[in-house]
C-alpha cells in the first residue's frame, strides 16, 4: 500500500486513455520551486492526513531517502511525530554527501565539498510508502532544498524532474521503467556463495526460493508498485524482476523502493542481496536496463509511424540522440569501476554502441512488442547500464540526450543483427557500431566533454559527479578484478 496525499487509481502500462495505458494523472508530484511561508504551511497541512494514514498502517519511523552520486541510497529518518514538521521544513543534511565516494571516503569538487553548509531534505508527500518488509517503517523520497527554500543545484531528483518538464514543454510525455537484477546468497571466505543451485531460468531455482521469491513480489506490490514479471536469471543465485512503467521520476523512485524491499526481504531470510554490476569476477553481472517510451497526444512515437519498425521521425530522433550520447552516458549509467567488469561483449550487457530490434547484445534494443499491441508496448531498452547508477541521473540524462536528438533531427544508423563481436569490422563501421568505453576513465573523459549533459545537469552537479568518478578511479587504481568485486559486492 502507498499512502498518497490524494487517493489515486492503480497504475497501468499501455496507451493513455486505453485499458492498460499510462495514466498521466499519476505523474510524480514535485515540491514547489521555492519553499516560502505559504508553501511550507501548505505542505505541513497536507502532511497531516498522510501521517494519520501512516499511523493506521503501523508506521513509527519515516526514512527520508535520496541517492548520492556514488549510486548509494542515503537516509535520515524521523519518528512519525516529527513528520509534519519535516514535510514543511525538511530535515538537515550536509551537501558534502554529493562528493561521497562508494567506500564512504569523501572527495571534493569545484562547487561542492567540505564541511560547511546545510540542506533540507523535503519528503515527497505523494510517495510516502509504508514498508512491507520493514514493519513500523515508511519510505519517502526527498527533494533537496537550500536553507532559504530554493531548489538545490545538486538535487538529482530535481534534475530528472527538470528534464521531464523539458520534454513536456516539447509536447512529449515519457514513460520509464528500471529492470532490477540481483544475486542472492551469502559470503564465505570472501567469495559469493549463491543461495540456490538450480539452473539459469530454471523452475528448480524457483522451487528452492519459492517463499522468498513470492514474498519479494508480494511486498513490492503491497507498496503500490506493480510487478510485471519475475524470473531466475543467468548467473548463480541471480534473480530479476520488472515493474510497470511510470513517469521518469516515479520510475526512479520505484527503482529505489524496489531494491530496498528486495534487500529487506532477503535479510529476513538470513541472506544477502547484491545489486553490484559484478558479483563474481569474470561472471555475468547485474544489469539495470532502462525502458523508455515516448508519447505525443496519446500516440506512442515508437509505433505506427512511417520509419523502420513503425518508428515516427521524432521517435527515431530521440533514439538517435540517446545512441549518439551513449559513450558519454556510460559514465552516468555504468558509473563504477566495477561496471566495466560487467560491460563486456557476449554477456547480454550491451557492450556495443549500436541498436537492433530485439537484439540483446545491442546497447540500445528496440522492443516493438507483439503485433496487435505495439501502440501500447513499443519502447527502447538501454541495456548497457547497471544498478550502481543513480536512477534519477539516468532518467534525466537519457531525456536530455533524447531531446537533443529530437532538436537535431537525429537519424538512427543501420541496425545491428546478432552479436556485434561476430561481425566484420566493415559491417560494424557501416552501422557506426563501436565498442562502448572499456573503463571508467574512458567514459569519464567522454562525459566531461559533453556540453549537452553539462548544460542539462548544471555545472555544480556535473562537476561533483565527475569528481566522485575520478575519486573512484583513484580508489581502485591497480586493483585486480577480484579485489574490485570483493570491495563493491555489497555496496549498492
Ligand atoms: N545480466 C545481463 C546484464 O548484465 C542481462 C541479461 C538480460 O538480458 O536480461 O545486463
Ligand atoms: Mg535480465
Amino acid at each position: 500500500m502507498t499512502v498518497r496525499a490524494a487517493e489515486e487509481p492503480g497504475r497501468a502500462g499501455g496507451a493513455p486513455g486505453e485499458p492498460g495505458g499510462p495514466d498521466w494523472g499519476r505523474e510524480a508530484a514535485y515540491g514547489p520551486a521555492l519553499l516560502g511561508p505559504a508553501e511550507r504551511a501548505e505542505l505541513t497541512r497536507r502532511a497531516g492526513p498522510v501521517a494519520r494514514r501512516l499511523a493506521e498502517a503501523g508506521a513509527a519511523m519515516v526514512a527520508l531517502c535520496w541517492v548520492d552520486n556514488a549510486g548509494l541510497t542515503r537516509v535520515k529518518a524521523v519518528p512519525l511525530g516529527r513528520f509534519e514538521h519535516a514535510a514543511g521544513w525538511g530535515i538537515g543534511m550536509s551537501p558534502v554527501f554529493d562528493v561521497f565516494v562508494v567506500d564512504d571516503s569523501i572527495t571534493t569538487s569545484a562547487h561542492i565539498g567540505g564541511p560547511g553548509g546545510d540542506l533540507r531534505l523535503v519528503p515527497d508527500l505523494d510517495r510516502v510508502t509504508p514498508l512491507a518488509a520493514q514493519p513500523g517503517w515508511a519510505f519517502a523520497p526527498v527533494d533537496r532544498y537550500t536553507q532559504d527554500g530554493r531548489r538545490y543545484a545538486g538535487c538529482q531528483r530535481a534534475f530528472a524532474r527538470r528534464m521531464t518538464d523539458r520534454a513536456r514543454e516539447a509536447g512529449l510525455r515519457v514513460q520509464a521503467a528500471f529492470e532490477v537484477e540481483w544475486a542472492v546468497g551469502t559470503e564465505e571466505d570472501g567469495q559469493f556463495a549463491p543461495a540456490c543451485v538450480g539452473p539459469a531460468y530454471g523452475m528448480t531455482r524457483v522451487i528452492e526460493m519459492s517463499d522468498y521469491a513470492r514474498e519479494v513480489c508480494e511486498a513490492i506490490e503491497r507498496q503500490g508498485v506493480v510487478v510485471e514479471q519475475f524470473h531466475p536469471e543467468y548467473a548463480a543465485g541471480q534473480m530479476e524482476l520488472s515493474v510497470a512503467p511510470n513517469d521518469p521520476v516515479g520510475a526512479a523512485d520505484d527503482s529505489v523502493l524496489v531494491r530496498q524491499t528486495i534487500r529487506a526481504v532477503t535479510q529476513r531470510h538470513g541472506l544477502l542481496a547484491s545489486f553490484a554490476p559484478a558479483v563474481v569476477a569474470g561472471g555475468v553481472g547485474n544489469g539495470g536496463h532502462v525502458h523508455l517510451s515516448l508519447w505525443r497526444d496519446g500516440e506512442n512515437l515508437l509505433a505506427g509511424g512511417p520509419g523502420r519498425y513503425g518508428m515516427t521521425a521524432d521517435g527515431e530522433a530521440f533514439a538517435g540522440g540517446v545512441l549518439d550520447a551513449l559513450p558519454a552516458l556510460t559514465a552516468i549509467g555504468s558509473p563504477s569501476v566495477a561496471s566495466y567488469l560487467r560491460l563486456v561483449p557476449s554477456h547480454w550487457a550491451g557492450a556495443y554502441q549500436c541498436w537492433g530490434r530485439e537484439n540483446r547484445e545491442a546497447a540500445l534494443r528496440l522492443v516493438t512488442g507483439s503485433a496487435g499491441e505495439r501502440g501500447q508496448r513499443a519502447n527502447l531498452e538501454v541495456k548497457c547500464f547497471d544498478l550502481a547508477a543513480n536512477p534519477y541521473l539516468v532518467a534525466g540524462s537519457l531525456l536530455a540526450a533524447g531531446l537533443a536528438g529530437i532538436e537535431a533531427g537525429a537519424r538512427l544508423p543501420g541496425e545491428i543483427v546478432g552479436d556485434p563481436v561476430a561481425l566484420a569490422p566493415e559491417d560494424l563501421a557501416a552501422c557506426g557500431a563501436r565498442r562502448l568505453p572499456e573503463s571508467l576513465a574512458e567514459s569519464v573523459s567522454l562525459l566531461s566533454g559533453s556540453e549537452t549533459l553539462r548544460e542539462a545537469m548544471g555545472e555544480p552537479m556535473f562537476e561533483a559527479f565527475l569528481a566522485v568518478r575520478r575519486a573512484e578511479i583513484e580508489l581502485f587504481a591497480g586493483a585486480s578484478a577480484e579485489e574490485i568485486v570483493a570491495r563493491t559486492r555489497w555496496r549498492w
